[in-house]
């Protein structure tokens, strides 16, 4: 990651300790831009009369604030760094401190994949599909069933979005594509997210019925996984560091389907499962937690409520339950899974195990909103 092209808008942050007297804020920092903390607690120190608390955790999301814990500590103020404000109260006065990058690559590499997804986009408008009737390489080519249901489409629009430190290029890109002949929406979600086109791990709430195919502007795979099991539309990659152009593809998407599949098979004699709460603040759903205890009651099975702030295989793995079900942040389940001994389920996938929703209907994806 080239760090000089990236720019740690400090400005705000600074004002508001002077403006407030702060004596002692807590910086948070994702895990990608600790080796650059300590520097950015110089900075602070040395423009305002505060000392800084580096809040040395790890740190995923906006889901992981700083919260009362540290009020206890005489901490005033919370400068979270990296992501963006979500429908959640920590308990402490918390500034968001935006990072953006400049990276700014062409369009040319990924206008072959789009006009392909378009084109799939075209034809599921135009042709009602019959799944039933379809080989498995039609449906491929299509990609139908990637997560095992079409969906309902009104448009074949491209959905442009982003990870946040590339968001303030958005509007930008969507000319550019404009230009280039596409029809452009910059989806806008709901309360857990701050900007057009932003999406996260967990939330992709700005998709719409009018969006047939998905340009991401971001590096990695971890967004656009999330984005097409929870929407099932083709989905391109431009990634702002390299500058190259990718699809999430077909057989990736399966692949993890059919992990999915197995743990939930898995499950099937499962009789006790412990029922994980995750306790940072973005990420705590009780309700959810003891709805799932009462469903495994309803069925004879038996649910443990472990609470936990980070969840990891050496914390739950030990506990004489026959498997997991997270309610949590839910990447943990679908990225993490291989990392622990006993089947660790989404809420969706354990009423699956349970009979109350059908893997057939299609997967559901576990959408904190
Ligand atoms: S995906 Fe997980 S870590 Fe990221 S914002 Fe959502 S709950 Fe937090």
């Amino acid at each position: 990651m080239d760090l000089n092209r990236h720019e740690f808008e400090l400005d705000d942050l600074i004002e508001r300790i002077k403006d407030n007297d702060n004596r002692l804020v807590a910086l948070q920092v994702p895990e990608g831009l600790k080796m650059q903390a300590l520097e950015m607690m110089d900075a602070i120190e040395e423009d305002t009369s505060a000392r800084i608390i580096l809040a040395a955790d790890p740190c995923y999301g906006a889901c992981d604030l700083v919260h009362d814990k540290m009020q206890r500590m005489g901490v005033e103020l919370v400068a979270h760094m990296g992501h963006s404000q979500m429908n959640i109260d920590s308990g402490m006065p918390t500034e968001f401190i935006n990072v953006t990058y400049d990276g700014d690559p062409a369009i040319d590499p990924v206008l072959p994949i789009l006009s392909v997804h378009r084109e799939i986009a075209q034809k599921r408008l135009s042709e009602p599909l019959n799944e039933s009737e379809m080989s498995e390489k039609e449906a491929q080519e299509r990609f139908m069933d990637a997560v095992g249901r079409v969906s309902p489409l009104r448009g074949a629009k491209l959905g442009l979005v982003g990870s946040i430190q590339h968001l303030h290029l958005i509007f930008d890109y969507k000319e550019r594509l404009e230009s280039a002949g596409f029809e452009v929406e910059v989806p806008v979600g709901g309360a857990r997210l701050s900007f057009p086109g932003q999406v996260l791990g967990c939330n992709y709430s700005g998709d719409s019925d009018e969006i047939g195919h998905y340009l991401f502007l971001g590096s990695g795979d971890f967004h656009p996984i999330g984005l097409v099991l929870h929407t099932g539309k083709p989905l391109a990659m431009l990634d702002p560091y390299t500058g190259g152009a990718e699809e999430m593809s077909f057989q990736r998407i399966e692949g993890i389907l059919r992990q999915r599949f197995g743990l939930i098979m898995a499950c099937d004699q499962a009789k006790t499962f412990g029922i994980l709460i995750g306790e940072k603040p973005g990420q705590m759903r009780r309700n959810l937690a003891l709805r799932m205890k009462r469903k495994l009651e309803k069925h004879g099975r038996k649910g443990y409520l472990l609470a936990l702030e980070h969840v990891g295989p050496e914390l739950i793995d030990f506990y004489p339950v026959d498997a997991f079900v997270n309610t949590a942040c839910p990447r943990i389940a679908i990225d993490d899974s291989v990392r622990y001994a006993k089947p660790l389920l989404t809420p969706f996938e354990l009423e699956v195990v349970l009979g109350d929703k059908k893997w057939e209907t299609g997967y559901k994806f576990d959408e904190i909103p």
